[in-house]
């Protein structure tokens, strides 16, 4: 079966397929996009962004449709899909309005450097790899793609197997909106082909969302290569509940946090981390939360978890429950994945975990709650803290001196406290350790792929201003 296809995760029926790109097609498709990028470089901020609002706009307009390809693709629930475009056309409406303040020249203390003038200036590197996911398979390659185009970069998606209508409608929108041809230019290939991509010296970086394993790879050829990467990996979110939490709002937003995207999202809450004062009471709601969520057919409007994106990933999901269950953990609620077609995989928690089960230190890539209890805020920061994992982290307390030390003492790149890990084009979004480096989203994400300039004016200048530019 040709790797690149569309495979409806609802039933299992392969919809369509695609041949790989060549070589040479995909040398092509390379310096269609540095052609591109020189064009795109001579471009006003202005230009771009009202390509980058005719893109929004086009993405409102399809919702519905683009909606229906995603779900047909990797198996989200129609609802959900149609919030993942809008959210795609308000983060590039975002980044067309703050584009101009984002790249304007940064003054600097010139009499500290003995300058008539001293600023910086942000400007664009070139063709940016993008490497993605499926998980979430617009919002993934639009928060990379709002800003690297409206800084001047072009982009080449090297979207994931499954997902390629996603990836080529997305080149398809851009090119419609009015960007230079080759702007943002989708290349249908396998994952080997990575390494071709980013040797080339035309290609100046390389931005991977995704797992672990294809993190280290990416940043051991970008390393040989000397080139730039934002890695954005895994994640074990904890979760933690303390005593003088609401209880009752806590286990209804951690079914949430839990089970949105069917389990699937890299910044969904994975362990569940309670104090003992209120384990029982949350252990109870929670999982009679997650037991009353209704799996089904992602089209449904009343289905609240749809399938999981493949087969291989559901086989594993089951096997990291599996291996808790038979070495002596409680399973609360599902655990047994349906007979018949289809990738299902009910919502499940499980408790009396240990660190020599997978479930203690893997991620769990599905509707999987692990539930662990410990009886003080040490404990819960020790629990919380003790992953290889970094990306996102949650906390409850109503206690202000609590959540205080929760934002200092959580090691991961954001802390919501009261409330569940999202993003947010204002914030900016990535993790520490093993979950990646480098930000996406807000200004820093725009900045990761310019180069920032250091300005330095001598005598007889006067006229060189920092300020108004913005390329
Ligand atoms: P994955 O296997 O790493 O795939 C992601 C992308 O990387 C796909 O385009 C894939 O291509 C490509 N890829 C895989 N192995 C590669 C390699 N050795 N070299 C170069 N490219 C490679 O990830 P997944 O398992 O599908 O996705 C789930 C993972 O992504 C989870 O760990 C999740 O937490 C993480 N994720 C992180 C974030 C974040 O923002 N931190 C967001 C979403 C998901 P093929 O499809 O062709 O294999």
């Amino acid at each position: 079966m040709p790797h690149i296809a569309t495979t409806n995760p609802a039933t299992g029926q392969v919809l369509k397929t695609y041949e790989a790109m060549s070589t040479e097609q995909l040398d092509d498709a390379i310096e269609r996009t540095d052609l591109a990028f020189r064009q795109l470089r001579a471009t006003t901020v202005d230009q771009r962004a009202q390509w980058m609002n005719a893109a929004a706009d086009l993405l409102d307009a399809e919702r519905d449709e683009i909606a229906r390809i995603m779900t047909t693709e990797m198996g989200k629930t129609y609802a959900s899909a149609q919030a993942e475009v809008t959210k795609c056309a308000t983060a590039a409406r975002f980044y067309a309005d703050k584009a101009p303040a984002f790249l304007a020249d940064e003054p600097a203390d010139a009499a500290a450097v003995k300058a008539t003038q001293a600023f910086i200036r942000y400007q664009p590197i070139g063709v940016v790899l993008a490497v993605m996911p499926w998980n979430f398979p617009l919002w993934q390659v639009m928060r990379f793609a709002a800003p690297a185009l409206m800084a001047g970069n072009t982009g080449l998606l090297k979207h994931a197997s499954n997902v390629p209508q996603t990836a080529l409608l997305l080149e398809d929108v851009f090119r419609r909106a009015g960007f230079p041809e080759g702007a943002f230019t989708t290349v249908l290939v396998d994952s080997e082909a990575v390494d071709h991509i980013l040797s080339d010296p035309r290609v100046r970086a390389a931005t991977l969302t995704g797992s672990e394993p294809a993190g280290r790879s990416i940043a051991q050829i970008a390393g040989r290569e000397l080139k730039k990467t934002v890695l954005e990996l895994g994640g074990s979110d904890p979760f933690v509940v303390m005593p003088s939490a609401d209880v009752d709002r806590a286990a209804e937003v951690a079914t949430t946090a839990r089970c949105q995207n069917n389990g699937q999202s890299c910044i969904a809450a994975k362990r569940f981390i309670v104090h003992t004062d209120v384990f029982d009471a949350f252990a109870e709601k929670f999982a009679a939360n997650m037991a009353a969520l209704r799996v089904g057919d992602p089209m449904d409007p009343n289905t609240d978890v749809g399938p999981l994106a493949s087969e291989r990933g559901r086989d594993e999901v089951h096997a990291q429950v599996r291996d808790a269950a038979d070495n002596g953990a409680t399973v609360l609620c599902g655990g047994e994945p349906p007979s018949g077609d289809g990738w299902f995989y009910p919502p499940t928690v499980v408790t009396d975990l240990t660190p020599r089960m997978r479930m203690w230190s893997e991620e769990v890539f599905g509707p999987v709650a692990g539930l662990f209890r410990v009886s003080s805020y040490e404990e819960a920061i020790e629990v919380a803290n003790g992953t290889s994992f970094g990306l996102g982290s949650n906390a409850w307390t109503r206690d202000p001196a609590e959540q205080e030390r929760f934002a200092t003492d959580l090691d991961a790149g954001n802390v919501f406290i009261n409330g569940m890990t999202t993003s947010y084009p204002e914030l900016p979004f990535g993790g520490v350790k093993n979950s990646g480096y480098g930000r996406e989203l807000s200004a820093l994400g725009m900045r990761e792929f310019c180069n920032t300039k250091t300005v330095w004016v001598g005598e007889g200048a006067a006229s060189a201003g920092a300020g108004a530019h913005a390329e």
